[in-house]
Order: structure tokens, then sequence, then C-alpha cells
């Protein structure tokens, strides 16, 4: 658990998320109009979107498929009965006047989602309830100092709000959170997850308390869109009401933004309660009704999940959980880990080539598994050299090296720089002879007692065999020749 350091002493921060995820569809929630991201402004609206008088909205069934489909991944309950709700409230972006989204009656009830914290930490967080809402437009200011442009194509579109209990405890746990939500919808594909485009935002509640004490008031961080965004507003914020706190003030519940490059966060407005909203059934919507059946086979349909894959990884292959973690967090690092395995190596061991040494390089180069030039097959090659002892492990970072470098096989870069490793006990001898030859003062200390110079020679042997030789043979006739 992270606390704050006050003058008055710890402070425990206490996080809740609302998650706003696009849902993947060809259209909006309640019209036919394209969701085709980056079209001309205004390109994607049709008149129920332009809130014209007496259009009525028709919904995507698509949309209500994934939502469910969501809720069954976050082991959730699903309500075969939900209704659609105005929320009104005047926006410029807003051309209805209210939004159509999910109040009391939201299609997904309580769920969970499992953080996987260093060291193989795993803590359950839980999930309030997912509805199914509109997005809004945009204001767009940056292009006339005197005019304001309105842009629609985002007006409609299909969001899920993820709303999370305020069970989280520091702004790694909330980082967690949104990357493991990530997952969670790319892996069955419910929501690209994509924040850089908004098809995820995240609105973050904030609150301080003496530890175990009563909730403290809130503060709602609206519409971060970045994981290391998340982190900062969080910590900035818990460290702000701490410091009102310990001074005699007192928290206002209220909206903030984060200010990125300032890395603070300030008053939006302060905060609205759900009464101020005059919620009431659309009258346009009937209650929306699926069937058990209709649940049914959605859940049969969803993929293996980023937690079940993490079990089987530890289960049948013997992965540590952080391992099996880092692999299943982003499905194209499971699919390339499944790939490697297609090469029948030992699973840890291609688990360490992969998350240590592959991912090491692609980090230095800012990129990401899709985009690696080694490709399974080719790291498979390597690891095959190294469990035939073609190759020592250190000289394989060498070889992997050179395959970032050139492109190439391992096998073929192996083969024309010579690295092979020396098993050759004749070729190992005659270097170690050179060497004791070289240094007959430490081969007499070494025989008189001084047993610790043994390291000293192992190394000198390596490194004048270019580090060729088989450290274990290395090992064996050193000990023999030495004594
Ligand atoms: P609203 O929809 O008005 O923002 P909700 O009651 O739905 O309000 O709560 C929204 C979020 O605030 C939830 O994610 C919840 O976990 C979180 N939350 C509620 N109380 C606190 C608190 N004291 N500290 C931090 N987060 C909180
Ligand atoms: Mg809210």
């Amino acid at each position: 658990m992270q606390m704050i350091k006050g003058n008055t002493g710890d402070w425990e921060i206490v996080i809740g998320l609302e998650v706003h995820a696009q849902i993947t569809t060809n259209s909006k929630l309640f019209s036919g109009a394209s969701t085709q991201f980056g079209n001309e402004p205004n390109q994607n609206v049709a008149f129920v979107d332009a809130g014209m008088p007496g259009m009525l909205p028709v919904i995507n069934g698509k949309a209500i498929e994934h939502a469910v489909r969501t809720g069954l991944a976050l082991g959730a309950q699903i309500n075969l009965r939900s209704i659609f709700d105005r929320k009104n409230y005047f926006y410029p972006d807003l051309p209805q006047g209210y939004q159509i989204s999910q109040y009391l009656d939201p299609i997904v009830g309580k769920g969970e989602i499992l953080l996987d914290m260093p060291e193989g930490v795993v803590k359950k967080v839980g999930v309030t309830r997912i509805h199914v809402e509109q997005d809004a437009g945009k204001s767009l200011h940056e292009y006339n100092p005197k005019f304001s442009y309105i842009d629609l194509n985002r007006a409609g579109v299909a969001l899920m709000e993820i709303v999370s209990e305020p069970d989280m405890r520091s702004a790694d746990e909330a980082a967690a959170y949104l990357k493991k939500l990530r997952s969670i919808v790319r892996y069955i594909g419910t929501c690209d997850g994509d924040m850089e485009k908004g098809s995820m935002r995240c609105d973050a509640n904030v609150s301080v308390r003496k530890p175990g004490g009563e909730l403290g008031t809130r503060c709602e961080i609206k519409n971060v869109n970045s994981i290391r965004f998340l982190h900062k507003a969080i910590e900035f914020e818990a460290m702000r009401q701490v410091e009102i706190i310990e001074s005699g003030g007192k928290i206002n519940q209220e909206t903030r933004l984060f200010d990125s490059a300032k890395g603070e966060t300030r008053t939006m407005r302060t905060k609205e309660d759900a009464h101020d909203y005059r919620y009431f059934p659309d009258p346009d919507l009937l209650p929306l009704e699926i069937t058990q059946g209709f649940v049914d086979d959605i859940k049969k349909s969803l993929p293996e999940l980023p937690d079940q894959k993490k079990n089987r990884y530890m289960e049948t292959m013997g992965l540590s959980a952080y391992d099996a973690s880092v692999i299943v967090a982003e499905q194209e690092n499971a699919q390339y880990y499944e790939e490697l395995l297609k090469g029948k190596h030992e699973p840890k061991i291609a688990a360490n080539w992969m998350t240590g040494e592959l991912f090491g390089r692609l980090n230095k180069m800012g990129v990401d598994i899709s985009q690696s030039p080694i490709s399974a097959q080719k790291l498979g090659g390597l690891i095959v050299l190294i469990e035939d002892n073609t190759i020592s492990g250190k000289i394989a970072k060498d070889v992997l090296d050179l395959m970032f470098e050139t492109g190439k096989d391992a096998a073929v870069i192996v083969e024309e720089k010579g690295m092979k490793q020396v098993t050759d006990t004749g070729a190992i001898e005659k270097v170690i002879d050179e060497v004791m030859t070289a240094n007959p003062d430490k081969v007499a200390e070494y025989r008189s007692g001084k047993d610790k110079l043994f390291g000293f020679f192992v190394g000198q042997v390596m490194k004048v065999s270019g580090g060729k030789a088989n450290p274990a043979a290395v090992n064996d006739l050193l000990k023999k020749k030495l004594s």
C-alpha cells in the first residue's frame, strides 16, 4: 500500500475509476452513421446524431452484444432487462440536449478485475456496473480566436462506462487496473483500447483518509487519456488534498481536470449530483430485453482470457506469476510466446529469452512486439542453439544483437562468425595449459590453498577462448589440471 506522509501522520489514497470505452462497431449506438476515425468533421452525422426534431433512435445490436461480452469477461452479472434514460444537460456539443444513457437499470451489474501487481501479487477490484451510453461531439476552439467550431462525428458513438468500486489504494493500482481492463477488452474485441484516439478515457475519483478511517470526500479528475497521466494526476491530487486537510481546510466535492503540461489538477466545475440531470426513461426507447440464450451464446464464444491464460502458463508450464502476467498482458505477446513454443523449447527458457533479452532490445528501439524485427521463429532458432549446446547463453546474447543488426538467422551468424561453443576437451585443455603457463605464480598460490583463485582461472580461460569454451567443461578440466 502506498501511504502519503503528512505532518499528522500517514494518509491512505482511495481511488475509484470510471472508464469510458468506445465499443468496437461500425455504426453509432442509435443511428447508422459511420464511426470511422479520422474522417472530415461532421462527415459521420445522421439526423439522429444532430438532434433533429422527430428523429427516432434505433438500437445497434452489436453494441449491446459487446457490452454483454465485456460484462461476461469481467465475471459480472448480466441484467436481462435494462433501461435507457435521458441524462439532461446543456452542452454545445450535445445537440439533443440530453445524453441517452442507463441509470438505475444498467445492462451489466457487479463484476471484478484482478490486478497483477509486482512480485506476483494479485489484487481484486470490484466493478460496480457497466452501462451503455452515447458519446458527445467536440467543440473546437483552436481554429479561430472569435469562433467555436463543432464536430459531431463522435456524437452518438456507442460507449460503455465501466465503473469500479473505490477499491484501489495507490496510483500504481489505478494504472494496473486501466492496463488490465484494456487488455481484457482487446482480447475480446469489444474496444480497441486506443487511448490516443480517445477510444478509452478515464475519470479518476480520488480521496484521502487516515488508514482504515471513513471514506473522505472525493474529487473527480475528468477525461484522463493516458496511463502515465492517470498516475501523475492521482499522485498530485492526493497530495493536494492532504495539504488542504492538514492546514485545516476541507475538500469540496468537485470535478477537476488534469493539466498534463503543468502536472497539476485544477477545478473545472463544482460537482453536480445525479438529481441535477433530471434522469428519466427515454420515451423513444422501450426497455431493452435480452434472453438468457443470447447471453449464453456470447459466453460460449469468449476466447481464453488473460487470467485464464496466466493460470495455464503457471500450472502447465511452470512460469512464475510475474513472467506469466507479463506475457499475457498484451495479446500480441501471448501470440508470440505460443508461436515460440511451437519449437518445443523449455517454456521457462523461452519465456526468459522473450521477456528479458528480446523485450529489453525492443524497448531500447521503442517498438512493441508487433513490430519486432525478430519473429518468434527466428528467436526459436537462437534458443535451439543454446539448448543443443552449440553456443553458450552468454554468446547467444551477442548473436541476438547481430540478429537485430543484420536480420540474419542465428545459425547463419554462428557459422559465419565461428561462434560455436568449444566442447572439444583437447582444445580446452590447450587453452588451460596456455593460461597456467602464463601465470605460474597464481598456480602456486592456488595450490597452496588459495581456492578463491579458481574464478580467476575460469575467467582467463573464457577470455582466451573468446567466450566460446563450454563453461561446464572448463570447470571440470581446470579442477583436474590445477589439483
Ligand atoms: P458519479 O457517477 O456521480 O461520478 P458514483 O457514485 O457513480 O458517482 O461514483 C463514481 C466513482 O467514484 C466510482 O468509481 C466510485 O468507486 C468512486 N468513489 C465513490 N466514493 C469515493 C471516495 N470516497 N473516494 C474515491 N472514490 C470514490
Ligand atoms: Mg462520474
